[in-house]
């Protein structure tokens, strides 16, 4: 009987386990995504997607989508390297169109309007190139916005999946990101005690709209120092700061975000093939010879 309950216990535990919809796991060594990858899994963060935003951090993520059946790769030209004259920009646009397929989303593509960044009216190219690339496909975008929330919602139609990532826009943005059906994202922001404002969002979207990530390496949860960085095994302090500032009860959150994530990303069409999928994103990258 004992047997039989711990069994139990661990089924349910197995079932309502989390993604972290968004890391970049290529910023770490072979050992520490091993411990990262153990870590999650004991902390309930059943899959964690990972994002590739160029031919390096490509190269890095192969092998960690070969050794770990749990992670999965979102593929997209980051607004912060956007310089669409490059020869690099070139390059990545090529290996994307190859191998989108082998991604669960595109992203994170969008807008960055801080000093140092490419000009928007390039970051606007490479962000309507690759929503073009994507559109006959079914795959979620995984967008970051940062102080350009007008140029984004000029290019984003109403959707059933967009996603906006470790959202900044305030309230200024909400009602307009509610009514174009858009998914919002909280990271390691939400646990800080001063998020008073963000805590008030997270209240007010609909409970079909949210997610949770802990955009790994960065912002790192309030409990951790600043210099450390972010683990997906954060993502349920994250998940805990999202139940204290709703009204639902832990399980029903816990279930809605389950039914998000599995609403947006096709996991299954990967785990059915996984080997072809990483072998054409190896292929993409002998191909370019430049
Ligand atoms: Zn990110």
């Amino acid at each position: 009987m004992r047997y039989y309950c711990s069994n139990l216990i661990l089924i349910l535990h197995l079932i309502k386990m989390l993604t972290d919809i968004h890391t970049h796991l290529y910023h770490f060594t072979n050992t520490e995504i091993k411990n990262i990858i153990d870590k999650s899994l004991a902390r309930g963060i059943q899959r964690i997607i990972t994002c590739v935003h160029n031919r390096n951090t490509l190269i890095k993520t192969i092998p960690i989508l070969k050794e770990y059946k749990n992670v999965y790769i979102s593929i997209g030209v980051h607004p912060q390297v956007a310089f669409v004259e490059t020869k690099e920009y070139g390059e990545f646009i090529l290996i994307m169109e190859k191998t989108i397929d082998a991604a669960v989303a595109v992203g994170e593509i969008g807008y960055d309007n801080y000093p140092g960044n490419p000009p928007l009216e390039s970051q606007k190219k490479a962000f309507i190139k690759q929503i073009e690339m994507v559109k006959q496909k079914d795959l979620p975008l995984i967008i970051h916005c940062r102080k350009a929330f007008d140029e984004l919602f000029q290019d984003m139609q109403k959707s059933e999946k967009v996603i906006l990532h470790s959202y900044s826009g305030g309230f200024k943005y909400l009602d307009i990101a509610i009514k174009k059906d858009f998914y919002i994202s909280f990271s390691g922001t939400l646990t800080f005690k001063r998020s008073r404002r963000l805590k008030k969002i997270a209240s007010l979207i609909p409970l079909n709209r949210i997610l949770c990530e802990t955009d790994t390496p960065f912002i790192p949860p309030e409990t951790e120092p600043v210099s450390l960085q972010s683990k997906p095994e954060h993502l349920d302090l994250v998940f805990q700061s999202l139940v204290e500032a709703r009204e639902e009860e832990e399980e029903e959150i816990k279930e809605a975000l389950m039914n998000n994530v599995s609403s947006l990303f096709d996991f299954k069409r990967i785990d059915r093939n996984r080997e072809k999928w990483i072998k054409l994103l190896e292929d993409s990258l002998k191909e370019l010879r430049y």
